[in-house]
């Protein structure tokens, strides 16, 4: 598959700091990257959900409603997949780098005056999806819009300072796909039994189904 028309974006300036608070400042519980992302998807599929319900007409209307992780344990790669509502070109450059997050200052601020506490704030503030720079060195993200006029996009960054946007050509399915190379000291999370544990721990009441490896956790 080919991408064209690549484009390369600033992260907004507070979304900058806090990739490098998030990058270099956060050393534990981790893991909650995992539960931020597997939540995104869960939104993601609520929303498609609400929009077939009312009568809107989406991509591939008969595919399933789940969430599909797969690992690859050897070259330290994680891909987390849902058949939600996708995000447009345009989309993918607003929520992933330029719109403000309205958690992000009460977060920076709180994580100033308290390191350790961090790992745990991110989740309260909303910090959401930029946690998985935790343990990522780069993330794709490939995304297909429910809206039928829509043509599928790639986002990439390594969580420093710009993220590129590309076109992608070629049949892309509804949805959201999050392909994340791990940091060397993150490889754990590419072991489907630590991968399970988390889910267990972190994203046990997500109402959608969520497969590993094509089975069901
Ligand atoms: P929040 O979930 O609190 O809005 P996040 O940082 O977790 O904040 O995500 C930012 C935005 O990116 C979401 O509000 C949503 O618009 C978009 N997004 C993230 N992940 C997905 C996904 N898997 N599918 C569709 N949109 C997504
Ligand atoms: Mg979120």
């Amino acid at each position: 598959m080919s991408a064209t028309h690549g484009e390369t974006h600033e992260f907004r300036a507070e979304i900058r700091k806090l990739l490098d608070i998030i990058t270099h400042s956060i050393y534990t519980n981790r893991e909650i990257f995992l539960r931020e992302l597997v939540s995104n998807a869960s939104d993601a599929l609520d929303k498609l959900r609400f929009e077939q319900s009312r009568g809107t007409a989406v991509v591939d209307p008969d595919e399933a409603l789940e969430i599909r992780i797969t690992a690859d344990k050897d070259a330290g790669r994680l891909t987390i997949a849902d058949t939600g509502c996708g995000m447009t070109r345009d989309e993918l450059v607003d929520h992933l780098g330029t719109i403000a997050k309205s958690g992000t200052e009460a977060f920076m601020k709180s994580v100033s005056e308290n390191k350790d506490a961090a790992s745990n704030l991110i989740g309260r503030f909303g910090v959401g999806f930029y946690s998985v720079f935790m343990v990522a060195d780069q993330v794709e993200v490939t995304s297909r819009s429910a809206a039928p006029q829509a043509a599928p996009a790639r986002w990439t960054s390594d969580g420093s300072g710009s993220f590129t946007i590309e076109d992608v050509d070629g049949e892309v399915s509804r949805g959201t796909v999050i392909e994340i190379t791990l940091k060397e000291e993150a490889k754990e999370y590419a072991d489907p039994e630590r991968i399970k544990s988390v889910l267990r721990k972190h994203s046990n009441f997500i109402s959608f189904p969520i497969l590993l490896d094509g089975e069901k956790t």
